[in-house]
């Protein structure tokens, strides 16, 4: 087995990965540099391997960062097929034509042609298969397997076995305990493990914690007659959002006043969660099953304009008592 570090590595972003065994070459995610001066560059620079030579390609989770470049790998030669969980595909499905759309914008502005074409950006649903959490597949030389990484709906850790050894790719980790998901897959084998660390240096405050701050700010913010505004990637954060509401409504923490979810792509990504409950925790599912509507509650309005919202996207907030939710990412 050989690996080549292609991305994502003494970085954050551009998670890429080959690892060859046999006559099967396999890539692990395929993300977009972002964030730095060089980002741009980097996602214009030529792949490290030839895209045609790839026979497959795995898809940890749907964050720009580990499946932005796969429409690029497309345009520049791989004919391969793709896996990731069923989950996964349909959030990138969601996704993609959003990231697409910004790309578009920036090659304008920057005056050069975009990373890739919308018709490279579909070729790539259409080669992508959904698999489920622990289902193994075979692939040439490797057997294949994901496991549940508890990081947003769908994400996997990966399990990559031959030559009798085994590889496992963390993607990004989840923090747990998170509302919606499960801890992440402990594997209690393998002989390399390759980890992402972007906040191994850090401590988070606990759920518990982290809740009562944003329960706190926004009763006092309410009683004074203030307006909550709260910047949210459309990813994972919104639907935690919605089910933190919905249980602080449910428990009368917080007072009935209307809420906002003010992005269509946010909006898109919630019916994706709703599709997938399989994929939720057991006290999740638990709460479902009783009937509530986890991402739902009264005074809840999702707008897709800003004439939805009564016209408070063109910069005038809304008056006494109402607050909103923005979806970013
Ligand atoms: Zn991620």
């Amino acid at each position: 087995m050989k690996l080549t570090f292609c991305g994502g590595a003494k970085s954050v972003t551009g998670s890429n990965y080959l690892i060859e065994s046999g006559e099967t070459k396999i890539i692990v995610d395929c993300g977009l540099f972002q964030g730095s001066k060089y980002a741009e560059e980097l996602n214009y620079s030529p792949f490290e391997y030839n895209p045609a030579e790839i026979d497959y390609v795995l898809i940890t989770h749907s964050h720009a960062d580990h499946v932005g470049r796969f429409p690029k790998l497309y345009k520049n030669g791989f004919r391969g097929r793709a896996y990731t969980t069923s989950a996964t595909l349909e959030m990138i499905r969601c996704a993609l034509p959003d990231n697409f759309g910004l790309l578009k914008e920036e090659a304008i502005r920057d005056n050069h042609d975009p990373l890739f074409s919308e018709e490279d950006m579909n070729a790539i649903l259409g080669i992508t298969t959904g698999v489920n959490y622990q289902e193994p597949v075979m692939l040439g030389d490797f057997k294949v397997t994901f496991f549940d990484a508890g990081h947003i709906l769908g994400a996997a850790i990966i399990k990559l076995e031959a030559e009798g050894k085994s590889v496992y790719f963390s993607g990004d980790l989840g923090n747990p305990p998170t509302p919606l998901l499960n801890y992440p897959y402990m594997p209690k084998d393998g002989n390399y493990a390759i980890m992402e660390s972007a906040y191994g240096n850090r401590i988070h405050e606990d759920r518990g914690q982290r809740r009562e701050i944003l329960i706190d700010a926004i009763v006092q913010t309410i009683k004074r007659g203030g307006t909550v505004i709260i910047p949210s990637f459309a990813i994972e954060r919104t639907q935690e959002m919605l089910y933190e509401f919905n249980q602080a409504f449910n428990n009368k923490e917080i007072p009935k006043v209307p809420i906002f979810v003010d992005s269509p792509l946010a909006i898109k990504l919630t019916q994706v969660y709703k599709q997938f409950p399989e994929y939720f925790n057991i006290k999740t599912n638990y709460i479902i099953n009783s009937g509530d509507d986890i991402f739902d509650f009264p005074g809840l309005q999702f707008t897709q304009t800003s004439a939805d919202n009564g016209g408070y996207g063109s910069g005038e907030l809304p008056s006494f008592g109402d607050w909103r939710i923005f979806g970013a990412c």
